[in-house]
């Protein structure tokens, strides 16, 4: 029998960290493994980005307020059902967060998006904010950040905190795939917000690119800038 080993123990790593959701579903699995391959085109990249975000967003907003409507049936009139009572505003880190959003807009009625955009300093790895169209009230709103790579978390954490300074409380930050360094500073910083993600790698490089990882998610979904 063939003994299928795993390159990394993949939940042992997310386990660590409360509040973290890792869907290890072999259906995202399977569709992570293709986005490490280099070999993947652009085309192919950005509908698994789209797949991929919405099985786990599917899966880390299982708790949304439901209401109860009143429908008709093709067989019964005025029978009461459950529907989604809740608008979610989602915050796509641009660029790359982006390649996120459509997938999770289709699996909600109620969504809202606001845009913050980075920029990051290739030389300091620090992030500037050089875009942000969050609304100045969130304190009722759920709010989904969406950054596909979750690396050094020091972008992700750097607009959670834009986030929670307009009153938040109720944050998630869905990724792809998560670093082990970049979740335990993430932790540190904002361990009230749950991170979901579909992978967790163990290292960064010098570069700060996870490794394995899948290379620059934002250039794999729009091409390099230049
Ligand atoms: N951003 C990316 O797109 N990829 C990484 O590996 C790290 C940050």
């Amino acid at each position: 029998m063939v003994q299928h080993q795993l390159p990394h123990p993949l939940p042992a790593a997310a386990a660590a960290y409360p509040g973290v959701l890792l869907v290890d579903h072999p259906a995202v699995t399977d569709r992570v493994t293709l986005l490490r391959d280099v070999l993947t085109p652009s085309n192919v990249f950005r509908q698994l980005v789209s797949e991929v975000s919405a099985f786990v967003a599917y899966e880390t907003l299982r708790d949304l307020q439901m209401t109860e409507a009143e429908i008709d049936t093709p067989v019964t009139a005025g029978v009461r059902f459950p529907r989604i009572a809740e608008t979610v505003l989602l915050v796509p880190v641009l660029r790359a967060g982006l390649g996120m959003v459509q997938s999770i807009q289709e699996l909600l009625p109620l969504t809202r998006v606001a845009h913050v955009g980075l920029r990051r300093d290739e030389v300091t790895h620090q992030s500037n904010v050089y875009l942000n169209r969050l609304p100045s009230d969130l304190a009722e709103r759920r709010v989904v950040v969406c950054d596909p790579m979750l690396a050094t978390g020091g972008s992700l954490a750097q607009v959670c905190s834009l986030v929670a300074d307009r009153g938040a409380t109720d944050i998630t930050a869905l990724c792809l795939i998560a670093s082990v360094p970049g979740l335990q500073y993430f932790h540190s910083v904002h361990p009230q917000v749950r991170v979901a993600c579909a992978a967790v790698d163990l290292e960064l490089n010098d570069q700060a690119y996870i490794v394995p990882g899948l290379g620059d998610a934002g250039d794999r979904l729009f091409g390099p800038p230049d």
